[in-house]
């Protein structure tokens, strides 16, 4: 096994069979080597907590397989309109009196319109100015949308890549690899961070887990937060009835992302509400360290608040929250966010997640 200095700096270098190999060593041993990764860079009872909110939903004419928002398959998601920035802002309201310190907005857009992007940048605004870190997900950007959000105060961009290039096409046909790749570059060009990870248990192999860990870690810069998403197979979606995923075989994929990307945020997304609380220990062991928060994400079902409360508890976790300073937001601990609320519904998208 390499000694845990050889993982303690980010590297953008990495190799396929680097990176099967972490996949391949005894369970125990790349926790262990994950879980030195992990301490070397942050206090492994500090989790990040995030709420997620569909600020429209449905309707979306990409064709993503695993997405109940597609509107080409029937998943009983009603499509809705772009929400207005006050039930937004009361929203974002509840998650940051549960504890939440990101507030993530979500879009079924295979892009915003340029219309559209002033009434996303009021909501930007206006939930910054409540002390709380910004994020969005609209689909692809220009570079000019990337550059207005910015000037908005959007701090994070979330744009996965889902899946390896070479099972890409599995999923997704409307929209190509290097597009996603492009706007992740418009997002790093206008000075956000980047929110970028995929989806696992979508049918490929161990070998395709590895090329989606070894894009990402590849990328110029480490995604800022990197959510790895566990499939939830919705009715309708074509993804459903696919093999489910061996739970070990999730919680090895987060620990080689933690190894790879040592200083990024590894969060469990999609797919939590359906994981044991010792499934969930699990992943913080291999170094996960931020967790959606709220009743639901975007249009699937999430762990409820109380319940994320309770494991926190019996885990000695704490939930960070977001200090701000002169120009910028940063996370620091707090623990009284465990004392509760009601979370209010956090909800947008698996693609989010
Ligand atoms: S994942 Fe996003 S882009 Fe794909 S169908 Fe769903 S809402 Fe549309």
């Amino acid at each position: 096994m390499p000694a845990v200095s050889a993982f303690s700096s980010p590297r953008h270098d990495w190799q396929r069979a680097e990176v099967e190999a972490l996949f391949a060593l005894p369970f125990p041993v790349l926790l262990q080597q994950a879980g030195e990764v992990h301490r070397a860079h942050f206090d492994p009872a500090e989790v990040q907590v995030s709420t997620l909110l569909s600020v429209k939903t449905g309707g979306c004419p990409e064709d993503c397989a695993y997405c109940p928002q597609a509107q080409r398959y029937h998943t009983g998601v009603d499509a809705t309109k772009l929400m207005d920035t006050a039930s937004v802002v009361e929203k974002a309201k509840q998650a940051k009196a549960a504890g939440a310190s990101r507030f993530c907005m979500g879009a079924a857009w295979r892009s915003p319109k340029d219309r559209d992007i002033p009434k996303v940048a009021e909501m930007i605004r206006e939930v910054k100015a409540l002390g709380l870190e910004t994020c969005a997900t609209l689909g692809m950007l220009s570079g000019e949308q990337a550059t207005a959000l910015k000037a908005a105060g959007l701090d994070y961009y979330n744009h996965n890549l889902d899946t390896a290039p070479e099972f890409y096409g599995e999923i997704i046909q409307t929209r190509e690899f290097q597009d996603r790749l492009d706007t992740l570059g418009h997002v790093r060009d206008a000075g956000m961070k980047t929110c970028c990870g995929g989806i696992v248990g979508m049918g490929e192999s161990r070998a395709q887990r590895a090329g989606l860990l070894q894009i990402l870690a590849n990328l110029p810069a480490h995604p800022d937060s990197v959510p790895i998403n566990r499939l939830v197979q919705v009715e309708g979606t074509p993804l459903h009835g696919t093999a489910e995923l061996d739970p070990f075989e999730f919680v090895r994929t987060i620990a080689v992302a933690r190894i790879m990307m040592p200083k990024s945020m590894v969060r469990l997304s999609a797919g939590r509400e359906t994981m044991s609380d010792e499934l969930q220990a699990l992943c913080f062991l291999a170094g996960a360290n931020s967790i959606f928060y709220g009743e639901k994400l975007l249009t699937t079902g999430n762990p409820d608040t109380e319940r994320d409360l309770a494991l926190f508890a019996r885990l000695g976790l704490r939930p960070m929250q977001v200090v701000e300073t002169a120009n910028t937001f940063h996370a620091d601990i707090v623990d009284a966010a465990l004392a509760g609320g009601d979370g209010g519904d956090g909800p947008p998208c698996t693609r989010a997640a």
